[in-house]
């Protein structure tokens, strides 16, 4: 098939699933996501993926339908059915269907979504372009929820700059992009900022600190300025589609180059993951 949808043991083309309007979803966003890539028909990072997920779950207090072990299984079922060996795998959990309550209805069973389109993550070699912009949204980045709009508004002003990604600023302080977390590298040592409510542990960020530690790298997870950010050897943008991106441009100036040496040991090094943990040679 050319692409898969799932929605509550319903399967179906894309193009052709519905869903009640009164899943919670249409009225609240009531619910948590998650997302990565498959290569081979192979999923990356599928249990840290689905952790995340059951996590963010239990952060709501949204009860599942499923196990992990059984969502696990019904994905990658999906997965073998798309035609594309590479795909963009996302899924979400909504809090059920009701008439529409802020109040949850209790004991009613949570929505089960699954989408699943070709895609393929990005070159990892290739630069970006950010915009930096004064960062809006709420006080649960750290959950994978589904209220994305200030994400949405960011990355349509984004496209709109000629770039790329989002650079969310708090005041002085760097938080995370609008679908990436972001770190930099300078005098050899990495900062990135430090897991709180402001920014959403990403799978790939956790790569990426591991890499290091792998490569003596030292890490320091502690906020940084926008500043520093601009003034760094390296600026290196991490997500399940992008890996390990450099960045050569924030607001049209110039930034990073610096130390191309370190960040393209890091590239190598998460493509060489990416390739093994997916049994694939993109
Ligand atoms: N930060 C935000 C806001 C995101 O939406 C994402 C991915 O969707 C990330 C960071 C990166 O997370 P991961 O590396 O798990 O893809």
């Amino acid at each position: 098939m050319e692409n898969l949808g799932y929605y509550c043991g319903k399967f179906g083309l894309l193009e052709e699933m519905t869903i009640p309007m009164n899943d919670r979803v249409c009225y609240f966003g009531d619910g948590v996501y998650d997302a990565t890539y498959t290569a081979n028909h192979k999923i990356y990072d599928l249990d840290e993926h689905v952790d995340r997920f059951f996590h963010s779950a239990a952060l709501l207090n949204i009860n599942m339908t499923h196990t992990k072990c059984e969502l696990k299984q019904l994905l990658q079922e999906m997965v073998n059915k798309v035609d594309s060996p590479e795909q963009f795998l996302y899924w979400q959990v909504t809090r059920g269907t009701s008439v529409r309550n802020h109040v949850p209805e209790p004991g009613v069973p949570s929505n089960l979504w699954i989408m699943i389109k070709p895609g393929k993550i990005k070159d990892v070699y290739s630069k970006i372009k950010l915009i930096s912009v004064e960062d809006t949204r709420y006080f649960h980045c750290n959950i994978k929820t589904l209220n994305l709009l200030p994400n949405v508004m960011a990355s349509q002003k984004a496209a709109e700059a000629g770039c790329d990604e989002v650079v969310f600023k708090r005041g002085d302080r760097v938080t995370e992009c609008a679908h990436s977390n972001i770190s930099i590298l300078t005098h050899g040592i990495l900062k990135t900022a430090p897991l709180d409510n402001l920014i959403l542990p990403g799978i790939t960020r956790a790569n990426l600190l591991k890499i290091c530690s792998d490569c003596g790298i030292p890490v320091e997870e502690v906020t940084y300025t926008i500043n520093e950010l601009m003034e760094a050897d390296e600026i290196i943008v991490t997500s399940a589609g992008s890996l390990c991106l450099g960045v050569s441009e924030i607001d049209g100036i110039p930034v990073g180059g610096k130390d191309q040496d370190t960040l393209k040991m890091l590239q190598d090094l998460s493509i060489k993951r990416f390739r093994e943990t997916t049994d694939s040679n993109i």
